[in-house]
């Protein structure tokens, strides 16, 4: 039997939510192995003296390109904010580590920039806005009802310390919508908002409304209506566990890939 090669993985953002599933998540599978944190407090010291990771050794970096030069790694897992995640992702590109981004809120010029860079070093590079299966099915049986019913509202909804609206995951809706859906402005011709907003965010007629409350954690609902009857589909994230398996799916996917895929949808059949 061949032996499956151990992928050795750096995160960046582990004192984070996400990031500290993904410590775990690593730490949990065989063939994972996490050779070092990008943090940006606690420079030069070690994960397990960090509380909340007892038992969990990694040498922590605030400077990724210090990280990379002293560490080999195949894979950095990015769980931060856009403007930073942006750098670390250009910086692994740069010295032969393949991404994983979970961070949302990049912008076009981003992804097309990511794109060249994977093009141009050969990696492959995956940036998921959303790293849960049931997430991906959403998106993937909207964009098959939208086939049939022209005209949807996305909804979602989201804890109150997230910093980019609408969610990585609406926008990627939208666009698999719009990859077979005509253009349509929806509502009435001469609708008028009378509070700005009202009507919330528009890509290509579709409206996009972001919730924002304590208590949530990232959950979408898309609703379409048609003569006499609407669909409406729904999927809800309840912890940051649920995130998990699409990450590690990524991972082992990222290895093979020498391309930029922008979505675990294009990852999973
Ligand atoms: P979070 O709890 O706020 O964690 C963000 C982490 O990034 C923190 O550890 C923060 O460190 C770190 N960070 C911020 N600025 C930094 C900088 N300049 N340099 C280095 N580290 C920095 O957020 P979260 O809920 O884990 O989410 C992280 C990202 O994942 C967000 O973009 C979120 O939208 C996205 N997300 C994606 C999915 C998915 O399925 N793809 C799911 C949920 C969330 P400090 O503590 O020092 O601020």
């Amino acid at each position: 039997m061949n032996k499956v090669s151990t992928v050795k993985i750096v995160i960046a953002g582990p004192r984070g939510r996400m990031g500290k599933e993904a410590v775990l998540l690593v730490k949990e599978t065989e063939n994972f192995e996490l050779v070092a944190v990008i943090d940006r407090k606690n420079d030069g010291g070690n994960l397990q003296d960090v509380e909340g990771f007892a038992g969990i050794s990694a040498p922590i970096y605030s400077d990724i390109e210090k990280c990379f030069q002293e560490v080999q790694a195949d894979v950095l897992v990015d769980l931060t904010t856009p403007e930073v995640g942006m750098h670390h992702t250009v910086t692994a590109l740069q010295h032969g580590v393949r991404p994983v981004v979970g961070t949302t809120g990049f912008s076009q010029d981003d992804l097309k920039e990511l794109e060249q860079l994977c093009a141009k070093t050969g990696l492959g590079c995956i940036i998921a806005p959303n790293f849960a299966i049931g997430a991906i099915l959403m998106m993937k049986f909207s964009q098959m009802a939208a086939k049939y019913f022209q005209d949807v509202e996305i909804i979602e909804l989201h804890h109150d310390q997230k910093l980019d609206a609408p969610s990585g995951t609406a926008v990627k809706t939208a666009d698999m919508i719009r990859e077979v859906r005509e253009t349509k402005q929806q509502g009435h011709p001469n609708e008028k908002e009378t509070i700005p907003g009202a009507r919330g965010a528009n890509i290509d007629g579709m409206h996009i409304h972001s919730v924002r409350l304590p208590g949530l954690i990232a959950h979408q609902q898309v609703l379409f209506g048609a003569d006499g009857q609407t669909l409406t589909i729904r999927h809800d994230s309840y912890n940051r566990a649920s995130f998990m398996s699409g990450v590690k799916v990524a991972v082992e996917n990222v290895m093979k890939l020498d391309v930029l895929v922008y979505g675990l949808e294009n990852i999973i059949e």
